[in-house]
């Protein structure tokens, strides 16, 4: 038997017999993907409203980003930073240019990325703001995900996260989120950052009070902290805007990004910041073996490309109030509330409905693969190469599942 020829279910057994059991998927195998579609070895096909948690926005494997990957594959795949190579300064300059940021700094995952905003925050409060040594704290905020590091569950209000993972970083302030007043209370001398997620993905959706983002602005203004907005989830086009901070027409001081920067193909991430801010780091004081390696640096450039050439963000917009209109009119006596920005949309069901897991279960037998978060919401994201049609087909399954 060729490793091709493996059924469903034997792969469900290997992976749970070798794999460490840090996730509990649903019972599906995905074998190929296109677009918006996946499809499992026996060859059942489903709609992908999960998009790899927003990490597939221009949709899987697509054409111009895999042809971007093969082409540079035929040439030139990793250097490490001892030499310069001919696609990092590239992706630099674009991603720039994107952000509207003076500067990059290039990592492979979002935590890594979201460790490089500590980093710069802290690094910045010692050399700029005159903050005492190690005394550098950062605001973050309840019911937060940014990562998986030790550092980052350090911050983690989540007891799955967290526990048994001590001894914890210190140097972290937790307020409640969308809670400026809260905010306020927490800022001492020692403050260097903030750092918020614009809208709380793996919190379930949780989408703040308009002026929030605002308010976060003036408070580091006022105070002379940096602004970090962790837009791994929320950016490149999710939320109907490039970046989701642009709702409120802000200008954070550090922009963190991950996920669909890759085009769903191979992992890139980074902050964007200006030089005051970014140029606070010197040789040897920070790296990665693998960040801006050309391979992921040409992925890149082509997974942005796509985006702006698509337009996905406008159609993130429209397609996401059309999605959440659907939801909100099946009226089901089992949805609590519905709630999102562009396509990135949380149904919150009602306790009485029972767990969210039994209907993302009835979802995946009937074609459609979204995933639960938390036990009670279940979160649609699909990506944004998801056309009218193909809703209205994913919305027939979801009445008889949801409605
Ligand atoms: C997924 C995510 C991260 C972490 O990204 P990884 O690539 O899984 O390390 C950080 N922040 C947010 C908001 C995320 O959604």
């Amino acid at each position: 038997m060729t490793e091709t020829n493996y059924s469903s279910q034997q792969l469900i057994d290997m992976e749970h017999t070798f794999g460490a059991h840090n996730y509990h998927p649903l019972e599906v195998v995905i074998s190929k993907a296109e677009g918006i579609w996946v499809e499992d070895p026996e060859g059942k096909r489903y709609i992908d409203m999960l998009s790899a948690y927003s990490a597939v926005n221009q949709g899987h494997r697509h054409p111009a980003i895999i042809k971007a990957l093969k082409d540079q594959a035929d040439v030139l795949t990793l250097t490490s930073r001892a030499f310069f190579n001919d696609k990092w300064p590239v992706f630099a300059k674009k991603l720039s240019e994107v952000t509207g940021k003076e500067m990059i700094l290039p990592m492979n995952t979002g935590a890594e990325a979201v460790e490089t905003a500590i980093k710069t925050m802290r690094k910045w409060g010692y050399r700029v703001k005159g903050v005492e040594d190690n005394q550098a704290e950062i605001i973050v905020f309840e019911e937060n995900f940014h990562g998986r590091t030790t550092t980052i569950i350090s911050f983690s209000t989540d007891p799955d996260a967290k526990k048994d993972y001590g001894p914890f970083t210190p140097g972290f302030k937790i307020v409640p989120y969308n809670d400026l007043e809260a905010v306020k209370k927490a800022v001492t001398k020692n403050t260097v950052g903030i750092m918020v997620e614009p809208i709380q993905g793996e919190a379930g959706v949780v989408v703040p009070s308009d002026g929030f983002l605002k308010g976060l602005r003036e408070i580091a203004d006022q105070n002379n902290i940096l602004l970090a907005v962790d837009e791994v989830q929320t950016g490149f086009c999710r939320t109907g805007k490039l970046f989701a901070f642009q709702h409120e027409g802000i200008i954070p001081d550090i922009i963190i990004m991950g996920k669909a920067l890759g085009g769903g193909v191979f992992p890139v991430s980074g902050v964007a910041a200006d030089k005051k801010v970014l140029g606070v780091f010197e040789p040897g004081t920070h790296g990665s073996t693998f960040g801006g390696n050309p391979l992921g640096c040409a992925v890149a450039i082509a997974a942005i490309d796509v985006l702006l050439n698509e337009n996905l963000a406008d159609k993130s917009k429209e397609l996401g109030q059309y999605f959440m209109e659907q939801l909100r009119a099946m009226n089901s006596d089992k949805i609590e509330l519905v709630r999102g920005k562009g396509l990135l949309i949380g149904v919150v069901m009602k306790k009485s409905a029972g767990k969210a897991r039994t209907y993302t279960t009835r979802l995946k037998e009937k074609g459609i693969l979204c995933k639960e978060t938390h036990d009670w919401i279940i979160r649609f994201a699909p990506p944004l190469v998801i056309t009218k049609q193909d809703i209205d087909f994913a919305m027939n399954i979801i009445r008889e599942v949801l409605g």
